[in-house]
C-alpha cells in the first residue's frame, strides 16, 4: 500500500458561474482540513476569482488545458506562462474530451505536458482507452502508447508529472471501472514509469471515471491508485468533500 499523500483533483469542465463557483468553493473550504491534497481545475475565465478565493488556503487550482506553444499567433490558446501568472499549480493535459473533440494527438499531449513543466506547472496527463478498445483487448497497448509519447518527450523530468488513468467508457457515464480493472491498468502504468524514472514509486497516479462518494474509498484503497480526477461529482461540494475524505 502506498504511503504517499493522495491527490484529489476536481475537473469542473465547462460548468460554472460566479455565483455557483463561490457557493461550491465555500462548501469545500468549510470542510477543510483534508488528509489529502485537493485541487480544482476550472474554466479559464474563472481562474482569477478562484485564485483570490483560494489564495490563503491549502486548496490548489489549475486549468483544464494549456497551449503547447510559448506565445504567438495562436488565437484562443492560453500559455503555460499565463496560467502560472494566475497561480495555477496543475493543468490537465490530454483529457479524453480534448483528444476526441479537439484532435489532440499523443504528440500534442506530450508537447503540452512539456510546456507546462517548463513554466513550473504540474501536468495531469490523462490516458485511457475507449470501450471499443477495451473490448478488443487493446487497453494495455493504448495506455502504454499514450504514456510513452509523454515519457519520450519529458525524459529526465517525467517524475514531475501526475498521471490520470481515465477509461473513456467510464467518464460521465456512471459506469466505473472496478477496483481490480483500475488497479490492473495503474500497475501497468507504474511499471512503465519505473522503467523511465527512479521516482516512479513516488509519482501520483489518479483514477478518473464516475468516481462518487460510494466508490471512492475502494478505488483509492488499491495499491497503485493515489487519488482521483473527479468530474461530475466535483460540482457538488458535499460529494467532492466526501471523495476527498475517502482519500485520506
Ligand atoms: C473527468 O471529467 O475527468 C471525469 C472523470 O468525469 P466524471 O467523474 O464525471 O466521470
Amino acid at each position: 500500500m502506498s504511503v504517499k499523500r493522495k491527490l484529489v483533483v476536481g475537473n469542473w469542465k465547462m460548468h460554472g458561474s460566479h455565483a455557483a463557483n463561490a457557493e461550491l468553493l465555500q462548501g469545500v473550504l468549510s470542510a477543510q482540513p483534508f488528509g489529502c491534497d485537493v485541487a480544482v481545475c476550472v474554466p479559464f475565465p474563472y481562474l482569477s476569482e478562484v485564485a483570490v478565493t483560494l489564495a490563503k488556503g491549502p486548496l490548489a487550482w489549475g486549468a483544464q488545458d494549456v497551449s503547447a506553444h510559448e506565445q504567438g499567433a495562436y488565437t484562443g490558446e492560453v500559455s503555460a506562462a499565463m496560467l502560472a501568472e494566475f497561480g495555477c499549480r496543475y493543468v490537465l493535459v490530454g483529457h479524453s474530451e480534448r483528444r476526441a473533440y479537439h484532435g489532440e494527438t499523443d504528440q500534442i499531449v506530450a508537447d503540452k505536458a512539456k510546456a507546462a513543466l517548463a513554466r513550473g506547472l504540474t501536468p495531469v496527463v490523462c490516458v485511457g482507452e475507449t470501450l471499443a478498445q477495451r473490448e478488443a483487448g487493446e487497453t494495455a497497448s493504448v495506455v502504454k502508447r499514450q504514456l510513452s509519447a509523454v515519457v519520450h518527450a519529458l525524459t529526465h523530468c517525467i517524475g514531475e508529472i501526475v498521471v490520470a488513468y481515465e477509461p473513456v467508457w467510464a467518464i460521465g457515464t456512471g459506469r466505473t471501472a472496478s477496483p481490480e480493472q483500475a488497479q490492473e491498468v495503474h500497475a501497468l502504468l507504474r511499471a512503465q514509469l519505473a522503467a523511465a524514472t527512479p521516482q516512479a514509486a513516488q509519482m501520483r497516479l489518479l483514477y478518473g471515471g464516475s468516481v462518487k462518494p460510494d466508490n471512492a474509498a475502494i478505488l483509492f484503497g488499491q495499491p497503485d491508485i493515489d487519488g482521483g480526477l473527479i468530474g461530475g461529482a466535483a460540482l457538488k461540494a458535499a460529494d467532492f468533500v466526501a471523495i476527498a475524505r475517502a482519500a485520506g
